[in-house]
Order: C-alpha cells, then structure tokens, then sequence
C-alpha cells in the first residue's frame, strides 16, 4: 500500500503498533517492522541505560525502520532524546506534553517526529509545532487517555476536517474492518496497541496477556481523570479506587493509593490484584496470544477482505 503514511515512514502497511510502557521492547518493535508495519519501543519505563540497549538490540533485529515513544512526563527525558539522537532512530512518537518542547530539536537531527492527542485543539497545536503527523487517540484506547472521553468515531472526522497533516488513528481498533472503518473516516493509517499486548514478543507477563484475551466488553474503564486519566481492567485495585471516589477522598489521597510502580506491578510482575491493568476497550475482541507478525498479517488480509466486500455486498448496494 503507498500512502502519506507508509511514505513518510517508509513502510508496507498503514499499521503502527503503540508504543506501550512495559509491554513495547525490542522483540515486538522489531518483529511488527520486520512484518511491514511500524514497530515503536516504548521508552516511559524503561531507565536510559536500558533504553540505549533497547535500541541496540533492535537495529540487530530488523532493517527497517521502527520509532520510540517519548512521553515528556518521562523524569529523565534529555538523555533519552540523546540516547535517540546517538542511535540515529529515524521516528519518535510524544506523547503526554506539550508538542512544541522537543519537536524543533528532534527535527534539526533529522527525526521525523509525531505527536500524539486525544482532542482537535491538541492536533492543531501539534501541527503549529511542526510536527509530521499526528496520533488522534480516542476514548476507547488503552492506558492514558484524555479526559473528554472523544470516542475515536468521532474524533478522526473532526480532527481530519481541521487538520492538513497526516494523522493516524487509535483507540478501539483491533482488526482489518476497524482499520478500514477509521481510514474511512479520514485516517491515513492506524496505531493499534491492545492486540500487540496479547502477542508472543510483547514483554507483558503472561498473566496480563491471558487477561486481556479472557477480557470481555465492559470489562475496562477509564479513571483516575483527576491525576492522569487511564483506561484499565477492573480489578481489585480499581475496587479500591471507587471506594476512594465514594468515600470522596482527596486527589493527594488518590495519589496516594496509586502510589508507584503500579503499572509495572500489574503489566511486568503480573500482579492481577494489586496492579494496573492498562488496555483499550478492543480487548473484548483479542482471543488469542499470537506472534506479532501473524497479527500484522491477519489484520492487513482483514483490511483487503474489508475493503473488497465495500463494493460487493449486499448491505452496500444501492
Ligand atoms: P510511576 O511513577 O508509578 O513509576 C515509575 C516507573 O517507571 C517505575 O516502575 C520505574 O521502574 C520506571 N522508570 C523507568 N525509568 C525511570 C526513571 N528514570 N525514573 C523513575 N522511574 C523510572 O509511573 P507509571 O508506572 O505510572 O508510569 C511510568 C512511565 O510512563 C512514566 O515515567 C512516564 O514516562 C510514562 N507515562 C506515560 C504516559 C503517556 O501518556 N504515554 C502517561 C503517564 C506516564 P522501577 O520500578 O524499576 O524503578
């Protein structure tokens, strides 16, 4: 397929998999590039010596070109963007900031750079800053979201009506039809994390993978909106939250019950009970724990056998 996307990126498929904390390393960056997408490390937990190796490993496992996400809330984030500059990593992903701190900076390097959003006043703030293209992310997506709960239907018209970038859509999208329906509405391609948890290379305990293939609709739900909000399964953790919430607990106590280290604890530990639990509402549709390069490859079969159907089914005809 030849698009904005896959030429700015210079990959086979409009398919990017998210960049996610504790779930994105090397094996599942490499292996989602290998297959023809867009494979990105997910850089907010991992300390930077950690991330310098990350990167290392990477470019022995593939030749094609892969990205890092870089939430600016990261604490240490200098001397990532340096470790990202010394390695030559041809894409970064922000996220969770302002677009206009590093995009200037990453560019003069020669780093094609997109930014990630969750609203149009964001997208438009990303384009003034100069960004390549734009993640609009909408309420359905896994892990830290918006507060404005925009579902992904309605956010890539309105973001694509404003916006003269490329833009990729995310959230609540986990196969070929859904990829197909949100380049329908006006994407050039999408992100899709959620599938790529429940994938052999992705560095999640396989506690957490399990969880999110036994996952069923109604099963998340996006909280925590007074610190950063986050979609994630209901567990006995999120139990303890609403009891905060009607307990009207203060935000200073909630972040006390968050505490640190939760996502690692429920996502890379496995704790099923005391971790977070981060992922998109798609998960009710994930059954299977499969190599990354077969979810690729069944999504964009899916996608063509969309595509195709578009102009021969019945429900289509006029
Ligand atoms: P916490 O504050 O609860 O924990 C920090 C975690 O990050 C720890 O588990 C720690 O690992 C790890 N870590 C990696 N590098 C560093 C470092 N340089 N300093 C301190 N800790 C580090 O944060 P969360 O788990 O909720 O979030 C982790 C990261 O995710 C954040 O630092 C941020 O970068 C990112 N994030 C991204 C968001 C987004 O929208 N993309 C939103 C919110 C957070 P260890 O336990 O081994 O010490």
């Amino acid at each position: 397929m030849k698009n904005r996307i896959t030429s700015l990126f210079n990959i086979e498929y409009p398919l990017i998999q998210a960049g996610m904390i504790w779930c994105s390393g090397w094996e599942l960056a490499s292996a989602v590039s290998n297959a023809g997408g867009l494979g990105i490390i997910g850089s907010g937990s991992m300390y930077p010596e950690i991330l310098d190796e990350q990167i290392q490993k990477c470019k022995q496992a593939t030749d094609k070109p892969f990205a890092v996400n870089l939430p600016m809330l990261y604490p240490d984030i200098d001397k990532h963007v340096a470790t990202i500059i010394k390695h030559k990593v041809p894409i970064v992903f922000t996220s969770a900031g302002n677009p206009k701190t590093w995009t200037k900076h990453l560019k003069e390097h020669g780093i094609t750079v997109v930014h990630v959003v969750s609203s149009v006043k964001f997208a438009l703030k990303s384009q003034e800053a100069g960004v390549d293209a734009i993640v609009a992310e909408g309420f359905e997506a896994g892990g830290h979201n918006g507060k404005d709960e925009t579902t992904t239907f309605c956010l890539i018209p309105m973001v694509a009506e404003a916006l003269d970038i490329p833009i990729i859509a995310a959230g609540g999208i986990g196969n070929g039809a859904g990829m197909l329906a949100a380049m329908n509405l006006g994407a050039d391609a999408v992100q899709i994390g959620s599938r790529f948890v429940a994938s052999e290379e992705s560095s999640a305990h396989i506690n957490f993978k399990n969880t999110v293939v036994q996952a069923k609709e109604g099963d998340t739900i996006l909280t925590l909106k007074e610190i950063t909000p986050v979609r994630l399964i209901k567990n006995a953790f999120y139990s303890q939250v609403v009891e905060a919430y009607n307990e009207c607990k203060s935000v200073e106590d909630l972040v006390t019950l968050l505490g640190r280290g939760r996502a690692k604890k429920g996502m890379f530990e496995g704790d099923l009970e005391e971790g977070e639990l981060e992922i998109g509402q798609v998960s009710g549709l994930i059954h299977k724990i499969l190599p990354a390069a077969q979810i690729v490859e069944e999504i964009v079969n899916d996608f063509k056998t969309a595509l195709a159907a578009q102009n021969t089914n019945e429900k289509f005809k006029f």
